[in-house]
Order: structure tokens, then sequence, then C-alpha cells
């Protein structure tokens, strides 16, 4: 039999990473000695004491059974309480939040609720490939938002053309962002949901990184006056507690909104294993500690990474957030010479700027996820390429 693949699928553009991995394997397998800044994925294990809360959860035999719904009521409850503590803002947790299996989930399923064939959906690049598969999925149109340094990598919302606004039903935007780092500042938000209102588009606001910054602490689009009338905010356990593995986020904000991807996941999956929830629950109301401690060791490796570049004359400012450091191209380079350079001469891995997005070329992203005398190898080891 002949398989045929429908044509969403064909469109899919190639998986960023397999490339990348293909060839740090075949390095591997030359017995190179990798150091891997590659995929943005924290190397460090989650904090014992969630841990332990997944161990005592499991044996709970009404735990096996179909979670379903929204999200257990004491989880919607603790997210509720974080947002209170964390932003100030009240969620009502009967209504206003989902528990998703990892935000990831939820970023790629809302477009089923809303974007119908020929609908435009609105995605920042360079960004986060899965705004667009969503859109690919749906029959939707994606439109472009270039990310640029001389606007601060925030998307300029007056170039984009009125015909597109139109169509336009979703706009997704990423504070802090991955890749460039950038956070937003309140104005922003507020250009955004005045936007939001007279086009009549839905705001998908991911704040993933939220909680891994440097200095000022970054603001929620939830924050702002207005924001729960036009949108929602996807959150994430993966970056801030190193949960990647354990598939636990929420989306929470608009009520409607709210209940559509609710909906949406009724129809496609049985919710999230009611342990991971309570170990959820464990990681949102004890103490912060543990956030605290790994935004330290960030912070040391961002420094020594950004500083040692900075001495190799590489042009790279210290990111405000996030465990990215999105450092501009040696001058005459492209951003795949240089991944090549720095996998071939170096044994480095790291992501081609542009492999996120045309806007990204000229750039290569670097995640903080090796110690930093890991990092410090592989800048000894950059000093010795020749540019
Ligand atoms: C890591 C990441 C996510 C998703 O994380 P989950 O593990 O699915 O919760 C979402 N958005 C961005 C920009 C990310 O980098």
């Amino acid at each position: 039999m002949e398989i045929r693949y429908n044509e969403k699928l064909k469109k899919l553009p190639p998986y960023l990473f397999i490339e990348i991995d293909r060839k740090k394997k075949a390095a591997i397998d030359k017995g190179a000695d990798i150091i891997s800044l590659g995929v943005g994925d924290p190397d460090m294990p989650t904090p014992e004491h969630i841990i332990e809360s997944l161990r005592e959860s499991v044996k709970n035999p009404a735990n096996h059974q179909y979670p379903f719904g929204a999200g257990l009521i004491s989880f919607r409850r603790a997210v509720s309480r974080w947002y209170k503590e964390r932003f100030n803002v009240g969620l009502n947790a009967e209504n206003e939040v989902c528990a998703l299996i990892g935000s990831k989930e939820g970023i790629g399923h809302i477009h089923l609720a809303f974007v119908n064939p020929g609908d435009i959906v609105l995605i920042p690049e360079p960004g986060y490939p899965v705004y667009n598969t969503g859109t690919i999925f749906t029959d939707g149109v994606p439109y472009f938002m270039p990310l640029l340094e001389k606007n601060k990598y925030l998307p300029d919302l007056d170039a984009i053309p009125d015909d597109v606004l139109k169509k336009a039903k979703i706009i997704f935007v990423n504070y802090p962002n991955n890749p460039t780092a950038a956070t937003a500042p309140k104005e922003f938000y507020v250009k955004l949901i005045e936007f939001a209102k007279k086009n009549n588009i839905i705001v998908a606001a991911d704040a993933a990184y939220s909680e891994i910054y440097y200095g000022e602490k970054p603001v929620s689009f939830l924050e702002v006056e207005g924001a729960k009338d036009v949108g929602v905010e996807f959150h994430s356990l993966s970056k801030t507690y190193n949960m990647t593995g354990w598939r636990i986020g929420w989306v929470c904000g608009n009520k409607d909104i709210v209940a559509a991807i609710t909906k949406v996941k009724d129809n496609y999956d049985s919710g999230v294993f009611q342990a991971v929830q309570e170990a959820a629950i464990t990681a949102l109301t004890s103490s912060q500690q543990c956030v605290e401690d790994a935004r330290k060791i960030y912070k040391e490796r961002r420094d020594a990474l950004v500083d040692g570049l900075g001495k190799l004359g590489w042009d790279v400012k210290y990111p405000p957030a996030s465990f990215y450091v999105w450092a501009k191209v040696p001058k005459g380079y492209k951003s795949s010479d240089v991944v090549g350079k720095l996998l071939d001469e170096a044994a480095i891995v790291c992501t081609p700027g542009n492999g996120m997005g045309a806007s990204g070329e000229g750039y290569v992203r670097f995640a903080l996820t090796v110690s930093v005398s890991r990092i410090k190898e592989a800048l000894e080891r950059i000093s010795k390429i020749k540019w």
C-alpha cells in the first residue's frame, strides 16, 4: 500500500532540530565531546519536594482514573492563588483556568476553537514553531510579524495591512521571548489590547518564561486593564520548575476562550494525570526558593557566556529574561555558517536564528543549559576558531 499524507502534514516546515541533531549525533559517533547549547530544555532536575509529592499522589487509586475536564479544582485554585501573588491578578478558578498537557498542547490546539479555513493568524518570527503548526492544521493562513532589534523585538502592530487585519482571528505574542530573550513593557500590552478590541482579534500570550528573569520581574499581559476581554495567557511549569518531561501547564484569562479550549480538549484528550496535577499544586504553593536558586544559576551562566563572547569580539547583550542568549554572528557570516563552524571546529551545538524565522538571520541562539565550567570550555574552544 502507498501511504499518502494529507496536504497539511506535507506543508509543515522541516523540524528545525532534526538536521542539527543529525550532525550532532554524527559528531558524537566520531568521538567529539559535544557541548550542547541547542535545545531549550533545562539540565537541572525537578526539585525534590515536587518529586516527593508525585510519589505520594501516585499511590492514591482516585488518581488512576481519567482526569477529564479543565483540571482538578484544587489545581485551578492553586493557579489562581499563584497568579494573585505573582501578578496581583484575580482569576476565577471555576471558569478562567484550564489545565494543559504542557502549554505546547494548548498553544497548538487553540486554533481548533477559533480558526476557519482561510482565517489569518498573526505570528511573531523568529518564534516558537507551534503557533504556525496549529495554523497549518486548521487550514489557517499565517501572517508573520518580524521581531527586529530596532523595535526592541516587539511586533510592529501598525505595519499590519488592513486586509490582513480583517481576516485575522488570533495574535500570538511571547514575552519573555524565545528566541530573542526580550521582555515586553506594560505599554506594549496596553497598545495590544486596544489593537485586539478594535480589530476583534483574540490575544494568545505565551508566558512560558515569565519566571526566568534577572532584574525586573516580567509583567503579565493579564495585568493590563481590559486584557481579560480580549485574550488568554499560556503558562508552563516546564521551565520554572525544571518539569519539561512532566507535561503540565495551563491557560487562563477570558472565560469564553478558556471554555472553547476546554471543549476542544474534552474531545481530544482526557486531561492531565491527576498525580501530576497534585505535584504541580505542590510546586505552585510551596516555597519558591527553588525558582530563585535556578535564576541564580542561569544568571551565572548568562554572565559567563555573554562576558566571554564579548571579550572575543561578539556583539551580544545580557538578556533580561529567559535562558537564551541571542547573539549576533561575526560580520560577513550567515547564521548557518556559524552554526556549522561551531559544530565542526568547536563541537558546540547552537540554534541558527533563521531556523526560527527569516528575521533571525544573522543571529544564533545559545541555551544556558550547561554548567559554567562547560560554558568556559565552550568559550575556550570558540577563542581558537579562525574567522
Ligand atoms: C518551552 C516553551 C513552551 C512550552 O512548554 P511546555 O513544556 O509545553 O509547557 C511554550 N512556549 C515557548 C516559547 C517555549 O519555549
